[in-house]
């Protein structure tokens, strides 16, 4: 696709209101009997684990847990902050405007939603009004996502801004500093572009963001 008509596609108008960032710490929860039972879990399992988790504050504001949604055999893993008001209504992951263009984007590089792709987050709970999920938070939900990526076995994990960035890469970053490059998760090779929410407010991003849509691109297939 040109890049003038990919970028008219991910045009969609700042509808989205970006979350407020705030440094949310690297977070990989130390290894205790829950983590580590979670490990063990399969689909079925985590499903219902992550529908009836009380381990964070989160659980009591939410409507319903958004565990992912997608080809649990994909090559391609996409990992957001966490779901917003319409995803903790319907109890799927980017079905809002940020979803919309999250799915502009992997139409650019030839994608569908569900269709070799899966898409999770960070945190399964909505935070309250749409904050950015804190260190505390991030740490209960990580062996959730920690077990998704181990069932799942994606060639390439796509890491949509920051938190995401910092939970899978373990240390505080910039999205400056990380995206660009492929970087590295338990052996999986890791690209870090702009979340979609970031970039429906920040127009002149979005030609950066289709400079990683490039580099996934490329990376993904100098892999098969
Ligand atoms: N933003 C996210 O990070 N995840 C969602 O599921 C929706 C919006």
């Amino acid at each position: 696709m040109k890049r003038a008509r990919m970028l008219n596609e991910m045009g969609l108008g700042p509808l989205w209101k970006l979350r407020r960032r705030e440094a949310a710490a690297p977070a990989h929860a130390p290894h205790d009997e829950r983590a580590a039972a979670i490990a063990r879990m399969d689909w079925e399992a985590l499903r219902q684990a992550v529908a009836a988790c009380t381990a964070c504050p989160l659980h009591a504001t939410r409507k319903q847990a958004v565990l992912g949604v997608g080809d649990i055999h994909a090559d391609w893993l996409f990992i957001g902050e966490g779901p917003g008001a319409e995803e903790d209504e319907r109890g799927e992951p980017f079905v809002g405007q940020a979803g919309k263009l999250l799915d502009a984007m992997l139409a650019a590089i030839g994608l569908r939603r569900g269709e070799n792709v899966y898409i999770a987050n960070v945190v399964k709970c909505r935070p309250p009004n749409n904050r950015t999920p804190d260190a505390a938070e991030t740490a209960a939900c990580w062996p959730f996502l920690a077990r998704q990526i181990e069932l799942i076995q994606p060639k390439l994990i796509v890491c949509l801004g920051k938190p995401a960035a910092q939970t899978l890469l373990a240390q505080e970053v910039t999205i400056a500093r990380v995206r660009g490059s492929v970087h590295d998760y338990a052996g999986i090779p890791l690209i870090v572009t702009y979340h979609p929410a970031y970039l429906l407010r920040n127009l002149p991003d979005k030609a950066k963001a289709w400079e990683d849509l490039c580099l996934m691109r490329r990376t993904m297939a100098g892999l098969k």
